[in-house]
């Protein structure tokens, strides 16, 4: 390197400045929110970010309708044009009320899945099938002074649709418009881009399943059958292993009974399936657990079994205890939220 101009620059106020020591736990709180960089970021995606179809990938435009109609006065004289209202894109289902009740707004024609018909007509569709159905909501001849009709028309599709407009030209192309930022393949559609969009910390920005906090909170297997070459009454499921009333044995022995297998053999020979179910629960199978209280007598009762998972959930939902909390805890694991796989934000 060339030898520098100075030897020292003094005084200058950094352009960030935080602290390494974590002054708050709160995981809402990251470098970016700290340093407002975040702010900046959101602002700039807001302002200049170009939208794109979560579904498919391919990049989200929006048009006004004047935009629209200088697209389509700007075709040849005398091109003649039907205006359509894709309803359906590509989706399975049978349709019938949503063709009855295009009729009854006054719509007498439509194409489905390419063919044309008059909605006064039946039309069987597959309810397995994926079908396209559009609904014809003019017939116009490209010339001067259609302008205002060409508009309501694109007006009334737009409203129809859902934000996604088609022309055919006759012996033309086909042009797919979108109104609002909506894709015109999938129907995906976003809303206005703001700001608040890109916050984890809003919840018109926050991914629904993880509250934008990322990653979830989760009952880890590994955790709870720590060891799994100890059978359960060798304490294998971890979260049983304290537990020393009668009726709780007497319960285990039940379910041992019903599902045929011996509590002294290793948690990890038990066939995968037992393993699910002493994890997650029994599902709708009912057992028939019976206990023996002081006097005793037998009591018999049948009762889905809610599983180690099951129950740690149910408790760390109702309990009110710090303490309980936190011990159940312990059976807890972080993982990056399936949803927003971390990033945090809604698709
Ligand atoms: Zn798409
Ligand atoms: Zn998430």
């Amino acid at each position: 390197m060339d030898k520098p101009d100075v030897e020292s620059i003094s005084g200058l106020s950094p352009a960030i400045s935080i602290e390494q020591k974590s002054t708050s736990k709160n995981p809402r709180s990251t470098v970016g929110t700290v340093t407002e960089i975040y702010d900046y970021l959101r602002l700039l995606f807001a302002r200049v970010g170009r939208p794109f179809c979560y579904s498919c990938g391919k990049e989200i435009t929006s048009q006004t309708t004047s935009q629209i109609v200088d697209t389509i006065m700007g075709l040849p004289a005398g091109s003649r044009i039907i205006i359509y209202a894709p309803v359906v894109r590509g989706r399975k289902g049978e349709y019938k009320k949503e063709l009855a009740s295009f009729l009854r707004s006054g719509y007498v024609r439509g194409r489905v899945d390419g063919i044309n018909y008059e909605l006064t007509e039946p039309i069987e569709l597959d309810k397995n099938k994926k079908h396209d159905i559009d609904v014809i909501i003019d017939r116009l001849v490209v010339k001067d002074g259609i302008e205002k009709r060409l508009a309501d028309s694109l007006e009334t599709a737009d409203n129809l649709a859902g934000g996604i407009i088609k022309v055919e030209v006759i012996d033309g192309e086909e042009l797919l418009f979108s109104k609002e930022l909506a894709c015109i393949d999938c129907g995906v559609s976003y809303p206005e881009m703001s700001p608040r969009m890109f916050s984890f910390n809003n919840p018109y920005g926050a991914c629904n399943t993880c509250s934008g906090l990322g990653v979830k909170m989760y009952f880890d297997p590994d955790l709870i059958v720590a060891d799994k070459s100890l059978s359960i009454r060798e304490g294998a499921v971890v979260p049983w292993a304290k537990r020393t009333s009668v009726f709780f044995f007497q319960m285990i022995d039940a379910f041992a009974r019903h599902y045929k297998f011996s509590l002294r053999t290793p948690f990890k020979k038990l066939p995968e399936k037992l393993q699910k179910i002493i994890l997650y629960g029994s599902g709708e199978d009912k057992i028939k657990f019976y206990y023996e209280k002081d006097d005793q007598r037998r009591y018999i009762f049948q009762e889905k079994f809610e599983g180690v998972i099951g129950n740690l959930e149910r408790r760390y939902k109702e309990t009110e205890s710090e303490y309980i909390r936190h011990e159940i805890e312990k059976f807890m694991n972080i993982r990056d939220c399936p949803e927003c796989k971390g990033s945090r934000l809604k698709r």
